[in-house]
């Protein structure tokens, strides 16, 4: 056993209480859970893993480490989840399906199971942008054999990059257990010392108004290797880097553990600035959420239809409004290549749509009504309803 720091010891015993888990653990990114968890599982080479052609190309590419094949599955339009009506047409030898509470929008469990029990198909939950939001009172992150989070700037609560895992299934724990002791890495000092100025640098500069410049700047400086970035250059060409199974460091500890103590304020502040726009976005002429419920949801970032995405974004930046691009194309972000993680062109034609017209609006504790006032007032001069 490696020494255990109290804080750490504090911010798992909190995550496991919060979803009611069994253990968790930390790492220096969100798809190292994934990673941990998928190898305890211990499936055969090659096996297939069912994930929405609607993701991050670090969840591909974490199944492609551990030596699994991604098949990809359309989304519902509404949802911007996993269709469930379409599993009926994938291998029902997969090994194990990943379910992704998409903005945080609750995927439709019960469908997504009466497809996986009969089949004997294990759950995952890709919570990185779902904390807090339920199913019929029940909390995402609580159907699967585990669950992962994101910890990254734009995630329900950040931890300056980082990542978690929420072990729910009690026959995982032993193989996770020694994966973190035999193989998982400390962050070097530098590289610690790096992430705990940018974390500062973050909770300084960054608002709705700088966002997105910012995160230029930040783009550029992880291009060049100055900064501690959420993905280097080799994994973007699907190379596993050799620093690449990190844990936390007791700076994202620190501050994962202020981010529980206030989850609360978050997520209620959440489910505000959705109803604000949810109201606001139908009286303009765009189509608001089409879900049940959806002016309860805690959203991570509401979803607009647009008919002119790349015109928004573009002018978004100038007129200081905080726009995001989630998703850029299935395997977020652009340039990913797609085909090396077995993505082609034309699988999920909805996730493709949602990519070309879907755009974003930030509903975190920095955003507030005026916030949002300025960001609908952006929207109703240059976006046009797709
Ligand atoms: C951000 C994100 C991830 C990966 O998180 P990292 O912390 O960057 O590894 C995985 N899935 C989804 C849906 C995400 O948005």
């Amino acid at each position: 056993m490696k020494p255990m720091t109290i804080a750490a010891e504090e911010f798992r015993r909190c995550l496991t209480e919060y979803f009611r888990a069994k253990r968790s653990y930390l790492f220096a990114r969100g798809r190292l859970g994934l990673y941990a968890g998928l190898r305890a599982m211990e499936l055969p080479p090659g096996a297939k893993v069912i994930v929405p052609g609607y993701t991050c190309m670090v969840v591909a590419s974490a199944i492609k480490y551990v030596g699994l094949v991604s098949e990809y599955v359309d989304i519902d339009p509404k949802t911007y989840n996993i269709n469930p009506s379409l599993l009926s047409s994938v291998s029902s030898d997969s090994a194990a399906l990943i379910v992704q509470h998409t903005y945080g929008i609750p995927c439709d469990m019960p469908s997504v199971q009466a497809w996986t029990t009969p089949r004997d198909i294990p759950i995952i939950e890709d919570c990185c942008h779902a904390v807090g939001s339920t199913i019929d009172g029940r909390l995402c992150g609580t159907f699967g054999r585990f669950a992962f989070l994101s910890g990254q700037w734009n995630k329900p609560f950040s931890t300056g990059l980082g990542g978690m895992l929420v072990v729910n299934d009690p026959a995982l724990v032993e193989a996770v257990e020694r994966l973190v002791n035999t193989e998982l890495k400390q962050r070097g000092r530098f590289s610690d010392l790096l992430l705990r100025c940018q974390i500062a640098a973050h909770d300084l500069l960054v608002r709705p108004a700088t966002a997105l410049w910012l995160m230029r700047a930040y783009r550029l400086l992880n291009r060049l290797g100055l900064v501690v970035g959420s993905w280097s250059p080799v994994e973007m060409l699907c190379v596993m880097p050799d620093d690449y199974f990190t844990a936390m460091s007791p700076c994202q500890i620190q501050r994962g553990l202020r981010e529980m103590a206030r989850i609360d304020d978050n997520i209620r502040h959440r489910k505000m600035m959705t109803a604000f726009y949810h109201d606001r976005l139908s009286k303009m002429g765009f189509a608001p959420l089409d879900v049940p419920g959806a002016e309860a949801i805690p959203l991570l970032r509401y979803p607009v239809r647009v008919a002119n995405k790349q015109d928004v974004l573009t002018h978004a930046a100038s007129h200081r409004v905080e726009i995001g691009s989630w998703f850029e194309c299935p395997l977020h972000p652009d340039g990913t290549p797609m085909e090396m993680l077995g993505y082609s062109q034309g699988m999920c034609p909805e996730s493709e749509r949602a990519c070309r017209e879907v755009i974003n609006l930030p509903t975190h504790l920095k955003a507030d009504e005026s916030v949002g006032d300025k960001t609908l007032k952006f929207l109703a001069k240059f976006a046009k309803p797709a």
